[in-house]
């Protein structure tokens, strides 16, 4: 509560949060309906970890909120699920106790979207979630990767083939940036197919970022 300004205390009080699963209110999941958010099925690519199945009506309906209507505060929702993966992940890498840099990259969106929705919720997360870890070496780094082409919401487009050959080459590394052996850790909100992750992973790539993985809240 006290990050909010003088406009969102108001809101908040005028128009609480309700529980998306069971309507209490108090907060965008309650206690209760936390423990029952089913986990996801593991994604069609090894590099990419999810956290919960988006088949979900409750996880789907937070991730439409933190995305489209501004509802920022959905992402302190997902931030301890994303601190516990990220924790898990450094464990396995052996990078928890400093075994090398990690950069925590939010999937960046064009910059004409970005100005439309006025933040990018990967950001929103990515903060939430190291806000949880203190004291861990990861910093989140905005400014290493861009997304060049304004491409059509992957929600517009129903068939596979269209969604994959809408990604094809939107993203690059930002000139000048390039890589000293880190690990690139891509934060989205969703992934189905694995284009968008795909994609990223592909400039990262090509501009000598050799370990990207990547963390989606669902899929
Ligand atoms: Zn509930």
């Amino acid at each position: 509560v006290c990050g909010m300004s003088f406009f969102q205390k108001i809101l908040s009080v005028l128009f609480p949060d309700r529980c998306v699963g069971c309507e209490t209110l108090g907060a965008l999941v309650c206690a209760e309906c936390a423990h029952t958010l089913p986990p996801a099925s593991s994604p069609e690519r090894d590099f990419i970890t999810s956290v919960f199945a988006y088949r979900d009506p409750r996880i789907r309906i937070l991730v439409r909120m933190l995305k489209y209507k501004n509802t920022r505060h959905a992402a302190d929702v997902f931030a301890p699920a994303l601190a516990g993966v990220l924790t898990e992940f450094l464990g396995e890498e052996g990078m928890l106790l400093g075994g090398g840099d990690v950069i925590l990259v939010p999937v960046p969106l064009s910059r004409k979207r970005k100005k439309t929705r006025g933040y990018n919720q990967a950001e929103l997360l990515a903060r939430a979630t190291l806000a949880l870890m203190p004291g861990v070496r990861i910093r989140i780094d905005t400014n290493l990767l861009e997304k060049t082409v304004d491409t059509k919401q992957q929600a517009d487009i129903t068939k596979r083939s269209e969604r994959l050959q809408n990604l094809g080459d939107c993203f690059r590394v930002v000139s000048g940036r390039t890589s000293s052996g880190e690990t690139v850790l891509l934060l989205d909100d969703v992934t189905t197919t694995g284009a968008t992750i795909m994609a990223a992973r592909k400039a990262l790539r090509a501009a000598g970022f050799h370990k990207v993985y990547a963390i989606t809240v669902a899929h």
